[in-house]
């Protein structure tokens, strides 16, 4: 049987992972991107010799599909992990020396793991420590396929179990607007409680935070481009798919996707895995699937904006903190990363998830506000000298995932022969993460090669909806 040849249109994780799974499989793959670089939404870019990332990226232990594409690009040790979650979380004080307290686990199993820490949370009240187990306890009696759980927002079903609107800012927030992407008050109960649920109250090291310590670029597009070199698949930037080609199906009777016309020429192919934004998605998609086009644009955007700052010396005491009562959501030290000699200084990036208002302000504005809000966290940035500043924003960075949303993501079989979604955006159970991303590239490749009689080709263990397995304790 000759190999099959798979068109992966889409060079973001979720189509790096699906042109690597599919050309270990054994298919013949091509992957096009139209951008003149690999990586999609996370990318790097250089200023004064120093590279900066477009956007401070993390993940958890429990992102396992995107832990094993880094171990199968040859990156793994390029991002690792924190032995133990730990976060320092700060509040600035009008005495000057700003309040500390901890998010970390302790040694027992979860959910007692971050009981003491907290317990122990100084920056909630006595009372709303004490009521944060009935949310705790709440959120694990979800069952998490449950469609009314994207039918409300996060906020109102914590109001409902008792937490105030401080406890939300100084506590819930500090994990919902990084990983969903918006505050609580706007998410959807479903990815919120997919991320509580699956990073925090299932396995104590789940939420142990992992990032890269070089840039973005060379953690996933260089490093993914060279093991699909070597896996023999084709590789082109700067192109762009016009249309998918399609023609009858193989049953003659209904239209399937045959190819793709890119550069004016057409493409054969025996699968295509479009691994595009939705709305990217929305444009090329074909009639007579089981996805309609014209909603596709209902999953809106949430975009991220990170500022990053050159300092004359060492301002930042960890490698990461976050912050409550401060514009400052978490900040990085990235001076590794950036190439930075730490003798020279100190690069931090500020990542500001949910970022609506700061993405339309003007740079110099956003530079000003987030230092002087360094300075009132960090004494050190006082006396230091700000040697360069450089603001990276990302306006559709993720879909918007408020309540709603779940209907509006599709599965990789859409119902058109040779046709297969892959994206952070596809009913991965997650919301847009890179774990999202490469589960779905993992999903589409499992599906492409079922589709062309090659099944036992790519493995995909613990593939999408992973939590309808779930049990509750
Ligand atoms: C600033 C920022 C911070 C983030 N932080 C985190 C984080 O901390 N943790 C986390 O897990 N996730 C984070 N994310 C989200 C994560 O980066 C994305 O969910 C994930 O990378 C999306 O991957 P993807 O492959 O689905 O889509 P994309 O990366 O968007 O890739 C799609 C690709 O398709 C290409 N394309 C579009 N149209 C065509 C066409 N017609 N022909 C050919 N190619 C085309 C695009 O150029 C793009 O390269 C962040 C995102 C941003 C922007």
């Amino acid at each position: 049987m000759s190999a099959p040849h798979v068109v992966v249109v889409g060079g973001g994780l979720a189509g790096l992972s699906a042109a690597v799974a599919c050309a270990d499989g054994g298919a013949r793959v091509t992957l096009l991107e139209s951008r003149p670089r690999l990586g999609g939404a996370t990318w790097s870019f250089r200023r004064n010799g120093l590279s900066f990332d477009n956007g401070q990226h993390v993940y958890m232990r429990c992102c396992t599909a995107y832990r094993r594409f880094l171990e199968r690009i040859g990156s793994s040790s390029l991002a690792p992990m924190q032995d133990r979650l730990e976060i320092p979380v700060l509040r600035p004080s009008s005495r000057g020396t700003p309040t500390l307290s901890w998010i970390r686990r302790g040694r027992l199993p979860a959910p007692l793991h971050l009981g003491a820490s907290l317990l122990g949370y100084r920056h909630l009240g006595v009372a709303d420590r004490a009521r944060l187990g009935r949310a705790v306890l709440a959120l694990r009696a979800l069952r998490l396929t449950d469609p009314a759980l994207d039918a409300e927002t996060f906020g109102s079903f914590l109001s409902r179990h008792g937490q105030s609107e401080d406890a939300v800012a100084a506590l819930w927030d500090v994990i919902t607007l990084p990983t969903v992407n918006l505050r609580s008050d706007e998410a959807s109960l479903a990815l919120a409680a997919k991320v509580f649920r699956t990073g925090l109250l299932s396995d104590a090291g789940a939420a142990d935070l992992g990032w890269a310590r070089v840039p973005l670029s060379r953690l996933h597009a260089d490093a993914a481009a060279e093991a699909l070199r070597r896996a023999g698949a084709h590789v082109r930037t700067g192109a762009k798919v016009a249309a998918l080609r399609t023609g009858p199906g193989p049953s003659g009777a209904t239209s399937a996707v045959t190819g793709v016309v890119v550069d004016g020429h057409h493409l054969e192919a025996d699968a295509v895995v479009l691994a595009v934004p939705h709305e990217a998605a929305a444009g090329l998609l074909p009639a007579g699937g089981s996805v309609d086009p014209a909603a596709l644009p209902g999953l809106g955007r949430s975009p991220i904006v990170d500022v990053h700052v050159v300092y004359d010396r060492r301002v930042l005491p960890y490698e990461v903190a976050a912050a409550v009562g401060s514009p400052v959501q978490f900040a990085f030290d990235t001076t590794r990363s950036s190439g930075l000699d730490p003798a020279d200084g100190q690069v931090v990036a500020v990542s500001v998830s949910g970022a609506d208002s700061e993405h339309g302000e003007r740079p110099e504005a956003l530079v000003e506000r987030y230092t002087s809000a360094l300075a009132t966290l960090f004494p050190a940035a006082r006396g230091a000298k700000v040697v360069d500043a450089v603001v990276s924003r990302e306006h559709a960075a993720t879909f918007r995932g408020r309540p709603g949303t779940q209907r509006l993501r599709p599965r990789p079989d859409v119902g058109v022969p040779g046709l297969h979604l892959a994206g952070a955006w596809t009913d991965t159970g997650w919301p847009a993460t890179m774990e999202g991303a490469v589960r779905s590239g993992v999903a589409a490749a499992a599906d492409v090669m079922r589709s062309v009689g090659r099944e036992r080709a790519v493995s995909c263990p613990g593939a999408l909806h992973e939590h309808a397995e779930e049990v509750v304790a």
